[in-house]
């Protein structure tokens, strides 16, 4: 099958890349590519092509020089897809590697390490979390026998720490026995106050802990050779976003991601690589709409359970994971915006 993607389909994504051919596909992704081909009426620019991964299972694609990036399912965690619903890079410096989020799985945390592996043999010095989620956390351990540094969000430990139980009870459930095994809650060792610099040899990583607005512990990674900005769960394109923060603190912080002047950023859930400010702007509406939605309805006197029935439902046919995760951002948009 012909793999390039072209950029028509989707406002602000990166057109100009090809992916690996994987072994696993879902189905539901795989007509997508064959329907974004039918589409194209030229070929996009082939940036890097890379090798199969010997060994790998997951696709990685080179989005620019030296950065490579694993885009996930849109799905929930399941025991099928092993918790492979997020999005994980890696960036190649001169004298060593640093991966950025690790998948929902160790499972598919060791066919991420599999697939650097087969790019480069420099050591992999850091594993960085954008956040504290599950589904980029729990591969942590597949790069624990490259006793990196783990760098995230100063309240990263904290977060984790406190939800150690939840996430390991929750996990087990959703991904069964199978893909669960090995997994583990791995904490920071580097934590980022304010702002770090990770030195790869000829390129840096720039790590900027953000206030609380996806969760409170939210990491944006820049690279600062091609300037391409991971933004974690920050930016979700195409999955609906989830709120585990503050609802007023992530519409704040958006306003500023939209004027940061980048090459590229990658989203924590969406394809590989977009373009700002395209990229955020659907998720900036969605928000928007939540909050006016529900300030409107706690002024009118309704409860919870009305704006659970009717906030934001216009936004319904926005977004992929929409019934999974709707009604859970409206509760704690009400709770916030309850007491303003
Ligand atoms: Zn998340």
């Amino acid at each position: 099958m012909d793999r390039l993607r072209q950029g028509q389909a989707l406002s602000g994504e990166v057109a100009d890349e090809i992916r690996v051919p994987a072994h696993a596909l879902a189905l539901q992704a795989c007509r997508r590519t064959v329907l974004k081909s039918a589409l194209a009426l030229v070929a996009a620019p082939l940036l890097g092509r890379l090798p199969a991964a010997a060994g790998a299972t997951i696709e990685v694609s080179e989005i620019a020089p030296g950065v490579f990036v694993h885009q996930g399912r849109y799905e929930v965690q399941s025991p099928e897809n092993r918790g492979d619903i997020s999005n994980a890079g890696f960036v190649v410096g001169d004298e060593a590697v640093a991966v950025i989020d690790t998948l929902g799985s160790a499972k598919v945390g060791r066919e991420l390490r599999a697939a650097i592996k087969a790019v480069t043999d420099k050591p992999i010095r850091y594993v960085v979390n954008t956040h504290m989620h599950p589904d980029h956390v729990f591969g942590n351990a597949a790069f624990k026998e490259d006793a990196p540094q783990f760098v995230g969000h100063h309240k990263l430990r904290r977060g984790l720490d406190a939800r150690a139980g939840t996430y390991m009870t929750s996990g087990k459930a959703m991904l069964g026995d199978d893909a669960f095994e090995g997994c583990e809650i791995i904490l920071p060792t580097v934590e980022v106050k304010d702002r770090l610099t990770l030195d790869l040899g000829g390129r840096t990583l720039v790590c900027e802990a953000q206030p609380t607005a996806h969760t409170d512990n939210d990491l944006i990674v820049t690279d600062s050779k091609t300037d391409t900005a991971f933004l974690g769960d920050l930016l979700f394109s195409q999955h609906i976003p989830t709120l585990d923060g503050s609802l007023r603190g992530w519409m704040t912080l958006i306003d500023q991601i939209e004027k940061r002047q980048v090459a590229r950023v990658v989203p924590g859930h969406g394809p590989h690589a977009m373009h700002l400010p395209e990229a955020i702007l659907p998720e900036k509406r969605y928000w928007a709409v939540v909050a006016a939605d529900v300030r409107a309805l706690i002024k009118d006197g309704k409860d919870l359970t009305d704006a659970t029935k009717t906030a934001g439902q216009s936004e319904r046919g926005n977004w992929k994971l929409f019934d999974q995760y709707h009604v859970r951002n409206v509760t704690s948009a009400y709770a916030e915006l309850e007491w303003e």
